[in-house]
């Protein structure tokens, strides 16, 4: 599966606001957002332009599929699915988005960035119901128990965690023990659990041209 190697700030100033993909850094002053928020290019700030009903919904489809690192195709495929299912496509897309096993493992706090994550599902760190699982796009269910394998917990990545979790704001649908170093999934993800900065709307009409 390809993937964007390019930089990442770049991605969060051509979408005009911050993405949050390096983790840590994105939460201090060097943060590209704070000291340079105009497009990208070789000529300096020129502001940026008034936009289309077009190119407003492309933007929103491209700003939520940057935060969840996808690319175009992985986007789409999830978008095929949320409109095959039962209720309104962009909830439905917001879900698919939300229970990816990267996505809970950023949520968790158990990495510091979506793409973190999905290094560390690939290195084989995390089980869910207590077999490996090594699939970014792994949606979890109600009820599933995720955890970090016993074997992983002293590793450099995690030593730390127990008082980094101490800090870290858990959605409502995910359960913490923070003893185990484990979650549960209590409930789907609801309106109010999903990524405050997409309107899965404009996405929905941007693929219904
Ligand atoms: Fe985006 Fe983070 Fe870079 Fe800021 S530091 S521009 S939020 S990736």
């Amino acid at each position: 599966m390809s993937k964007y190697l390019g930089p990442k700030c770049k991605l969060c100033r051509r979408e005009g606001e911050k993405l949050m993909l390096k983790g840590e850094r994105c939460n201090t002053g060097k943060c590209a957002i704070v000291k340079r928020n105009y497009p990208p290019g070789l000529h300096g700030p020129k502001g940026r332009t008034r936009q289309s009903g077009y190119n407003m919904q492309l933007r929103e489809k491209q700003k939520a599929k940057r935060i969840y690192n996808l690319m175009e195709k992985q986007f789409s495929l999830s978008f095929s699915k949320a409109i095959k299912q039962k209720g309104e496509a962009g909830e439905n897309l917001m879900k698919i988005l939300e229970t990816r096993l990267d996505n809970v493992i950023y949520r968790l706090g158990f990495a510091p960035s979506r793409a973190e994550a999905r290094v560390l599902i690939n290195h084989g760190h995390f089980k869910i119901n207590d077999f490996k699982v090594n699939i970014p796009s792994f949606n979890v269910k109600t009820g599933d128990i995720i955890k970090i394998k016993q074997s992983s917990r002293n590793s450099q990545q995690f030593n730390s965690l127990p008082e980094k979790l101490k800090k870290i704001d858990i959605p409502g649908w995910l359960n913490l023990d923070l003893k185990d170093l484990s979650a549960k999934v209590l409930h789907q993800p609801a309106k109010e659990n999903f990524e405050a900065k997409i309107n899965s709307q404009v996405i929905v009409e941007f693929y219904s041209k």
